[in-house]
């Protein structure tokens, strides 16, 4: 058992209650304590790990003059405390104390007009894990912190600019402190201020901690790998659409080792060019096929008319199994959404047919409900009645963001357009290399396959596990080499809806409880399992066929749209290059 406390003394701060959320977030159980409590032996012995201690720099200067009144006061020290995270507090001068006290010399105010990047140590790779190394781009000085602009040899720089460190590692009788100078611990429950969450507004109030967190606690929550899928919307399967040439493509997947979905559009079923059909059969370790929209106009899974929707996302089911058994190509039930546009409505429909999940840029809907930080920090989002939302990224939101994504767990989604093949994939494969560098292996799969892999898991003890699962379709597999006992738990507003749940061939009972269903999966060692959440259909009435008007409109817009692609954009990129 491990004892986590967050010492307070007094009332707590808003840090205070910040961190405490956090850890509960990563699933750790924690302890609001007392200097005192800490030092007072009645969590070590058997059984229990040592302390690991988060405060401010005044509660953690309160715990060392205490300690300094036992005559046995290192020995206690060093076999009751694992380590500390110390946070600013509102105690400008307890902070600038115990800077100097882990080897600080000089402090000067971080600047709000920040202009510098900040890099992530990989001088302590454990600790830093995926980040180690990482550049963040001009990071936002949001709130009060501190430069330590000079450190004895003493202390470690973890997150620094060339002008100093806002992150560092020292120690304290032979006990790791992580001092962070910024006055903010990140409030998950606050509302996402963006489409996504983005590390270069937060870095300094959200990095230190989470770091920590994962660092200190092996049995917090944990993905079992990290996963990883380039998406490019819109292309027809022919030989070349826009800027994208298949071949070449593929020649850039096997040198650079990566994965790629075809995020097409149900519209075109019967267009595809056999040539390229066996393309993708004949590398479908490296080519799959998603699912964009429908008929792919404006903003068509926005709209508030559930039955309209229902009717839609079953259309697009049916022209991609058409096309499946044309061309004898498998998809993958999962739904990009068309110009990332989607509605509340539009979600509650896909839960009721056969796509396990929806991948998109932007997690808020044209509802415009509020999303938290901490909907987004989850494996995926699961507040739309309960089908979720992975989240996906643009190169140019930078490999931080990437890097940040797998800390939480998530998997690395990348998404283009044609026109970022421009230059015969030079860029993409720059961007890639980058991202295969991270300090953590990634295993490229189809889109499918890294959202059935995708989940939380921490152990329970010997045996047992708790597992998180997100998507209509989990692949569980048991790495170790005993028999362990699985305790699934997912998200669902509305337990009615599901029809049964599947391990494997056979149908398991499951319950409800708070806004999830748990259920028990048991697997020998080696063994994997497909589990499956299966919803009840809509019974209401479905549109079947749209005006003559609106199919043609589709039609012209289709067209249109390639016009510009694979013609108009790559001429204009073309005369931009001769310049
Ligand atoms: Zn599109």
């Amino acid at each position: 058992m491990s004892s986590t406390f967050v010492v307070q003394d007094g009332f707590a701060s808003k840090q205070d209650r910040c961190v405490t959320r956090l850890l509960e977030f990563f699933g750790v159980g924690s302890r609001v304590g007392t200097t005192t409590d800490v030092m007072s032996g009645n969590c070590t012995g058997p059984g229990f790990d040592k302390s690991r201690v988060l405060c401010s720099a005044k509660a953690f200067l309160q715990l060392i003059e205490n300690l300094e009144k036992l005559s046995d006061c290192k020995d206690q020290w060093v076999n009751r405390v694992h380590s500390a995270f110390v946070y600013p507090g509102d105690d400008a001068s307890a902070l600038q104390q115990l800077a100097r006290l882990l080897g600080a010399v000089e402090m000067t105010p971080l600047s709000r007009s920040n202009d510098e990047d900040f890099s992530i140590s990989n001088e302590c790779d454990d600790f830093c894990g995926v980040m180690a190394g990482v550049k963040v781009n001009r990071p936002a000085v949001n709130s009060d912190g501190y430069l330590v602009s000079k450190a004895n040899r003493n202390a470690t720089q973890i997150i620094s600019s060339r002008k100093g460190a806002s992150f560092l590692k020292g120690e304290y009788h032979g006990v790791a402190v992580f001092l962070s100078t910024f006055s903010d611990v990140i409030d998950i429950d606050a509302e996402l201020a963006s489409q996504n969450f983005d590390i270069r507004e937060h870095l300094f109030r959200a990095a230190p901690i989470v770091l920590y967190i994962k660092w200190a606690f092996h049995t917090c929550w944990n993905a079992p790998e990290a996963n990883a899928c380039l998406i490019i919307d819109d292309p027809l399967l022919r030989r070349r659409y826009g800027c994208v040439d298949f071949k070449r493509l593929l020649a850039a997947m096997e040198a650079h080792h990566f994965s790629t979905s075809i995020a097409f559009i149900p519209w075109n079923w019967r267009r595809s060019s056999a040539e390229i059909i066996r393309l993708f059969k004949e590398n479908a370790e490296n080519y799959s096929l998603s699912v964009h929209g429908c008929d792919h106009v404006r903003g068509e899974f926005g709209v508030s008319d559930r039955s309209r929707l229902y009717g839609k996302a079953r259309r697009a089911l049916e022209r991609m199994s058409n096309h499946a058994s044309d061309t004898g190509l498998q998809h993958d039930c999962v739904m990009v959404f068309p110009q990332g546009v989607f509605s509340k409505a539009g979600m509650s429909a896909l839960k009721h047919t056969n796509f396990i999940a929806a991948v998109n840029n932007d997690v808020v809907s044209t509802d415009l409900e509020p999303v938290t930080i901490a909907d987004v920090w989850k494996t995926a989002v699961m507040r739309y009645s309960g089908f979720p939302i992975f989240t996906r990224r643009y190169p140019w939101e930078g490999i931080e963001n990437f890097a940040f994504d797998l800390l939480l767990g998530k998997p690395a989604l990348i998404v283009i357009h044609h026109d970022y093949c421009s230059d015969g994939c030079d860029r993409l494969n720059g961007f890639i290399e980058e991202l295969n560098r991270l300090k953590c292996p990634l295993r490229w799969r189809n889109l499918a396959d890294v959202i059935r892999h995708s989940y939380r898991q921490r152990p329970l003890s010997s045996g047992s596990a708790e597992v998180e699962m997100y998507a209509k379709e989990l692949l569980l597999e048991n790495h170790t080499d005993q028999r362990v006992q699985y305790l699934v738990r997912r998200h669902e507003s509305n337990p009615s809806d599901i029809k049964e749940i599947h391990s494997g061939s056979k149908n398991i009972p499951y319950e409800c409880h708070e806004g999830f269903i748990n259920f028990g999966v048991d697997l020998d060692a080696g063994e994997s399992r497909l589990i499956r959440v299966v919803m009840h259909e809509l019974t209401e009435v479905v549109p079947t066929k749209e005006k003559l008007s609106y199919r043609l409109r589709t039609m012209l817009r289709r067209y249109l749209c390639e016009l510009r692609d694979n013609h108009i954009t790559p001429a204009r990129l073309r005369l931009v290059g001769s310049r």
